[in-house]
């Protein structure tokens, strides 16, 4: 295929006249398709209903602890569900505390809780004149969503192949004092999928904050959602932070939202004793305890961590052929075009795509209005705004394979033509 900046004004003339006349005989269907959210399918939620088939009888109700679970108690969770969630973040039971149904509430009340009470006796970040945060970009829309809300200012960090800009990292960090915090998704990041490399992993464990109370908020919401038997390997961030004597560096977040159900799910951070300690002192005045009678049914369902991946098999054997629809569609159809780049990753919920700049806003517009809904075209960074305006988050679980292959060709179909008028403008 020749590369659509090769081609003369003629030709692109030519090329522009058939793609529109290819775009109005799609937008004539009236179709209305969504690849803008990552929810699992219908399919994928049905693989966890006989959860709800535990607990029928009283006798099953106690946890571990010998504890009525339908009862208050247990403020950090039953032991058995640390013990899970704990596995699925490979970190012991005393280093996990079990929440509520989402992480990202965990995430907001921790951000809420450093501005108005502070991390470790350090001053309530709202008493600060400035407080600011590192926000590795392309990203995940929602956490930049609490920063921004909070009016915390946000600095971009590029992402590269093995995470975030490290360099840029660490200058930042130790230089900087108002900085308190960096968002992160180390495994099979929200958009692209990648994975930070050991290196990566390692730089983070030893940075030198200038600020005492800086945390990393690495959110794990992808550790055991992998597509394919070879998986992408993460190092264990908290037990590197204790090697590089920073314990308290991190805090991780995790849910089962994807892995149970979205938003009945359990969701838990890991952390040193201390950030813990710090955690219990407010969680103890916000709640008596959480639910434990959902902890426990998603014990009895998946028993331990070996049954958990077989779970996740099941979702990857649904979400596999989605990915690769999309990725194969993207080949054919404008491999070697010189119009856009996507990842193709080995885990998580989506695919991220690279248009050419300036033309990402455009697209999504395109894609809607031949009926085909995309995330926001500016949302995976803070504020809204790409500054290159041509990353696109494709979210290929929720629709039908035959749904998303029609999505995906009408996709494909704006990427052309808003590349063709771009390049004749
Ligand atoms: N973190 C990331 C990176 C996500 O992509 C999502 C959902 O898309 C969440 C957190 C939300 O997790 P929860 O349902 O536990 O709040």
């Amino acid at each position: 295929m020749t590369p659509y900046r090769e081609l003369n004004k003629e030709q692109l003339q030519v090329l522009k006249a058939q793609l529109e006349k290819e775009f109005e005989e799609v937008k004539a269907k009236g179709l209305n398709l969504d690849m803008s959210r990552g929810k699992p399918s219908k399919k994928q939620l049905e693989l966890a209903m006989d959860m709800l088939e535990e607990l029928k009888s009283t006798d099953k109700l106690k946890c571990e602890a010998g504890i009525d679970c339908r009862n208050y108690g247990l403020l950090e969770g039953i032991p058995e569900a640390r013990r899970l969630l704990g596995a699925m973040t490979e970190v012991t039971p005393d280093k996990i505390i079990i929440f509520g149904n989402s992480s990202l509430n965990v995430m907001f009340d921790t951000i809420s809780r450093s501005m108005t009470h502070g991390v470790c006796g350090n001053t309530p970040w709202c008493k600060l004149d400035k407080v600011k945060f590192l926000c590795p970009a392309p990203g995940y829309d929602r956490h930049f969503k609490i920063t921004e809300y909070f009016g915390i200012e946000m600095i971009t960090v590029p992402m590269t192949p093995t995470g975030p800009d490290m360099d840029i990292v660490e200058k930042l960090v130790s230089s900087d004092d108002a900085i308190k915090g960096i968002w992160c998704v180390p495994k099979y990041s929200n958009p692209q999928g990648i994975t930070y490399s050991e290196e990566t992993v390692k730089r983070f464990a030893r940075l030198k904050p200038a600020a005492p109370d800086f945390r990393i908020f690495w959110d794990n919401a992808y550790c055991i959602h992998h597509l394919y038997e070879e998986k992408d390997f993460l190092l264990e961030i908290l037990e590197e932070c204790e090697k590089a004597g920073n314990p308290d560096l991190a805090y991780k977040f995790l849910s089962t939202s994807k892995v149970s159900f979205p938003g009945s799910g359990i969701a838990a951070v890991a952390a040193s004793p201390r950030n813990l300690e710090d955690i219990k002192k407010h969680m103890s005045i916000q709640t008596i305890g959480h639910d434990k009678i959902n902890q426990l049914r998603h014990v009895r369902f998946f028993k331990d961590i070996e049954g958990m991946h077989e779970h996740m098999k099941k979702h990857a054997e649904i979400l596999r052929p989605k990915f690769e629809a999309v990725e194969n569609t993207l080949e054919k159809e404008i491999g070697g075009l010189g119009i856009g780049e996507w990842t193709n990753p080995k885990g998580g919920y989506f695919i991220s795509f690279e248009s050419m700049e300036g033309c990402a806003k455009a697209i999504v517009a395109k894609a809607a209005e031949a009926g085909v809904k995309m995330t926001d075209a500016g949302a995976t960074y803070p504020y809204g705004k790409d500054p290159h305006d041509s990353n696109i988050r494709i979210a290929p679980s929720f629709p039908t394979l035959e749904e998303l292959q029609t999505a995906t060709e009408i996709f494909v179909l704006s990427v052309k033509l808003v590349s063709v008028e771009k390049l004749l403008a």
